[in-house]
């Protein structure tokens, strides 16, 4: 287990680590921070900055003056760049970004058969968690990203790809120990002076912090809630995902149950599928019986390869017995194929560049 998996009494959620950057900030925040007299400057600056304007110079509602101040004062509207893209025949397009401070995260754009465009945010730089099969969970943790920082990602994607209906925090990171950044994020994507998404579009994937649960439950906001489940066999699930010795599966069950009865909202329970290690038909079974009385989809993941790791993909027929257990219990089953793949950008695969020399 990673020296820096939190414990029950550590579960270091509220850290919120940026305070003075222009993307991650309201109207009013601007408007204070810049010492505005009339509100509408500080609205007119906003709109700019929300609608994904990059440079001071080019917002021609501004008087020049203005501009050249703000331009002196901030010098770029992003504290971050991008430092390498990758895209995927698929659609998919994976951007490395280099953070303020030289390190770096990674976001992705998932793009449907539909054309539905999804950003795959990420929350932290590393991830403290330690999943055994997840290549950003073998990075370990460097810090929280401030609410601008997850800003930038979606900014970054959408003037590549332009609109993006979905925005899921599956990337690098844990938001549930990032929750205040995460929440502000999310009052920005949702802002309908701003960008205006609907928290319906919006998930957060947890690994199943139960405090952070019982927050989102308690404060929201009211969006789109995942569990990387893994399997529902408690003593496989320690072995694979640490924060299962601090919050096994009744706790986490009990935290569910509490975050549908004051939500209302159906949950969606991962399974990133390991070959030979949760796919049995026992596996199915176990699931099926742990759920009730639970309302849940299933998404079956197939393990992304990561070289450097023993695990297998599962085998087709197998995951194929697995999907119709469930569905022959009445659970709605998704399964989750590959997008992404190309650019090692696809669930689990983030975090190939993390440290790489910011001069390189
Ligand atoms: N940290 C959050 C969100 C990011 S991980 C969480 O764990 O929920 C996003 C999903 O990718 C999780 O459901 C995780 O179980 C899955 N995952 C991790 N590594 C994977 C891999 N190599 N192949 C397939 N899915 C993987
Ligand atoms: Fe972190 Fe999620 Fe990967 Fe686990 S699966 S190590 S929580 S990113």
């Amino acid at each position: 287990m990673p020296e820096t998996l939190p414990s029950k009494a550590d579960t270091g959620s509220d850290e919120y680590q940026s305070v003075l950057y222009l993307t991650g900030m309201t109207a009013g925040e601007m408007q204070t921070c810049l010492g505005y007299d009339q509100q509408y400057r500080a609205k007119q600056l906003y709109k700019w900055i929300s609608g994904g304007a990059a440079d001071f110079l080019l917002m021609n509602n501004l008087p020049k003056a203005e501009r050249e101040k703000l331009k002196a004062m901030f010098g770029s509207v992003r504290s971050s760049t991008v430092s390498s893209e990758l895209s995927d025949p698929d659609g998919s397009l994976k951007l490395q970004i280099r953070l303020r401070d030289g390190s770096a995260v990674e976001c992705v754009l998932l793009e449907d058969i539909e054309g539905r465009k999804t950003a795959c945010l990420s929350s932290q730089v590393g991830c403290p968690m330690g999943c055994r099969f997840c290549k950003t969970g073998q990075l370990g943790f460097l810090r929280n990203l401030g609410p601008d920082e997850i800003l930038e990602q979606y900014h970054f994607l959408s003037e590549r790809r332009g609109f993006i209906s979905n925005v899921v925090f599956m990337g690098m990171g844990e938001p549930l120990l990032n929750l205040e950044s995460v929440r502000k994020a999310i009052l920005l994507l949702t802002d309908p002076e701003g960008i205006g998404m609907s928290h319906r579009k919006i998930t957060i994937s947890t690994s199943g912090i139960v405090p952070g649960i019982r927050k989102l439950a308690d404060g929201g906001p009211q969006v789109r809630l995942a569990v990387s489940l893994t399997t529902a066999r408690n003593d496989l699930r320690s072995e694979l995902m640490p924060v299962n010795r601090s919050w096994a599966l009744p706790e986490l069950k009990d935290a569910l149950l509490y975050y549908q009865e004051k939500t209302g909202e159906r949950i969606t329970l991962e399974l990133a599928l390991l070959g030979n290690r949760n796919t049995e038909m026992e596996d199915a079974r176990a699931l099926a019986a742990w759920m009730p009385p639970l309302k849940a989809q299933v998404n079956l993941i197939p393990w992304n390869k990561i070289p450097e790791m023993s695990f297998t993909e599962p085998d087709p027929t197998q995951l194929g017995t697995f999907a119709k257990i469930l569905e022959d219990e009445g659970i709605t089953v998704v399964t989750r194929f590959h997008r992404g793949r190309g650019v090692m950008g696809a669930c689990g695969q983030l975090g190939d560049t993390l440290y790489a020399d910011p001069g390189e």
